[in-house]
């Protein structure tokens, strides 16, 4: 059995489980575009665009 990554539809963040584990939704997507991998928030334009708050990996776009 092999976990499938999904996108929480919520902050987008990359799950692999049944919930996720910034913002605890289980509203999740298997149907997203983009990856970012977010190191630094602190100094991350991407993440600061994104509203991202914790490092990971996130989907640009949640379907
Ligand atoms: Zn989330």
């Amino acid at each position: 059995m092999s976990a499938k990554p999904r996108a929480c539809r919520n902050c987008r963040r990359i799950v692999v489980g049944k919930t996720c584990d910034v913002c605890g939704s289980s509203n999740l997507s298997t149907s997203y575009s983009g990856l970012v991998i977010i190191l630094d928030v602190e100094n991350s334009e991407i993440a600061k665009e994104l509203g991202i708050r914790k490092s990971g990996r996130y989907a640009v776009k949640v379907d």
